[in-house]
């Protein structure tokens, strides 16, 4: 059996024009960029920042917010310069729907103070008597030499395109099923309205495409067809994904085929959060699919065996788990004071089956006794046994040695 010297690995980068958002770069082969949202009402200004504040804090490279009336608009500003006397650049996205033309105009601090704007081409679209809306903002985006995001939408999508597309569909001598139309349109909306942009002045280097739907081989299906006829950047997201399991399953297992075949510049994980959840765990569930994929890496990897009849203690499953809590929860400080430590992998395994192998693995890992094994726990080192652990503070040890590991 001839071995092959290579594996394959992900597709070369779909190659988009790229787009400053603030300080951060997206697109043209800049790394994949983490962004969230807040759900806060943005005219609750210190309930905002303090959203942002923690989403920034858990890795969000830019944060969207709401802006749907005067209120919020007004607002705005304020959060930008409660958030930069933080110390928090995090760029700031403005999400508007119907009245974004007005609010932007009626409101220059909010206009200056947003990185980007979010046009939803469904409900403020370039046709007839909403074209003077589009090209408002447009105009606004071009003074404030801002970014745009052109954001189609399943559950809004622009319904005369749509419309005209099923009429010339059913004429057509093989006329395809309506969700294929409707695929289709969600394409044709978002671009359409990127060439409009373009001839009202506004230039590639300022347009983000996005075509959100909520079932996973649709959007699979929009992205390809997207990506194969521009090369705009390209914001990822599945729309309503779902809560918990559902929601994380289903956005990775649609922005993970896309993200291996090379399209997507930035993602968002949209989950609903559980009443009073914390929301930054969309931006964590980002983060470990781009880490897991091998595009990014932002925290130290534990791995960990997911345990079986052979793990009676409880040791195990608690070890696990606050080295993992242990090193997200200390990362903001660790990122400054240890360059690279992101890079770090930690196994944590319940037994000697499989225990030695993967913790050799690892930088630093342990196996656990399990079931009948003597009360020793083996600890490696790049490779190497290092020690053996044993007694009741096995986990405060193996804890300690961790953090022995990164300080050197
Ligand atoms: Fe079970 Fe041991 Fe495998 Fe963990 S390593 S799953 S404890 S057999």
């Amino acid at each position: 059996i001839e071995i092959p010297s290579d594996i394959a690995g992900p597709a070369p980068r779909h190659l988009t024009t790229q787009v400053m958002v603030g300080n951060v770069a997206v697109g043209g082969g800049a790394p994949i960029v983490v962004q969230s949202m807040t759900n806060t009402d943005t005219a609750d200004i210190q309930g905002t920042i303090d959203q942002v504040a923690a989403l920034s804090r858990a890795g969000s490279e830019m944060v969207r917010i709401t802006v749907d009336r005067d209120e919020a608009a007004a607002a705005v500003p304020h959060i930008r310069e409660a958030l930069d006397k933080q110390g928090i650049t995090t760029p700031l996205i403005g999400d508007f729907h119907y009245i974004g033309h007005k609010l932007l105009a009626e409101f220059p601090a909010c206009a200056a103070a947003l990185d980007k704007y979010r046009i939803n081409p469904g409900n403020v679209g370039f046709k007839s008597k909403r074209d003077t809306q589009f090209a408002d903002i447009i105009e606004i985006a071009n003074k404030n030499n801002k970014a745009v995001r052109i954001g189609a939408n399943w559950g809004s999508l622009d319904q005369e395109l749509l419309t005209k597309l099923m009429d010339e569909n059913a004429l057509s001598a093989n006329p395809k099923d309506v969700r294929a139309v409707t695929r289709e349109a969600m394409v044709q909306s978002a671009l359409l309205s990127a060439a409009r942009a373009e001839e009202l002045g506004m230039p590639k280097n300022k347009m983000i495409l996005s075509a959100k739907v909520s079932a996973v081989q649709d959007l699979i299906a929009v992205y390809q067809t997207l990506a194969s006829r521009s090369d705009y950047a390209i914001h990822l997201g599945l729309t309503e994904a779902g809560m918990g399991s559902k929601g994380i399953v289903a956005s990775s297992a649609a922005l993970g085929i896309l993200l291996q075949q090379g399209i997507g510049d930035t993602i968002r994980i949209s989950l609903t959060p559980e009443p009073g959840g914390d929301r930054t765990v969309e931006v964590q569930v980002a983060q470990e699919l781009l880490q897991t994929m091998g595009f990014r890496t932002f925290v130290p990897l534990v791995a960990a065996c997911p345990g079986c009849g052979r793990t009676t203690s409880t040791t195990f499953q608690e070890l696990a788990r606050s080295i993992q809590d242990f090193i997200r929860d200390s990362m903001p400080g660790w990122k400054t004071q240890y360059p690279g430590v992101e890079n770090l992998n930690v196994a944590v395994m319940g037994c000697i089956v499989n225990g030695p192998g993967e913790s050799k693995h690892a930088n630093i890992g342990i196996s656990l006794p399990g079931t009948g094994e003597s009360p020793a726990a083996p600890v490696f080192v790049d490779g190497e046994k290092f020690r053996t652990l044993r007694g009741p503070s096995i986990a405060a040890d193996f804890k300690a040695l961790v953090i022995d590991y990164i300080d050197q």
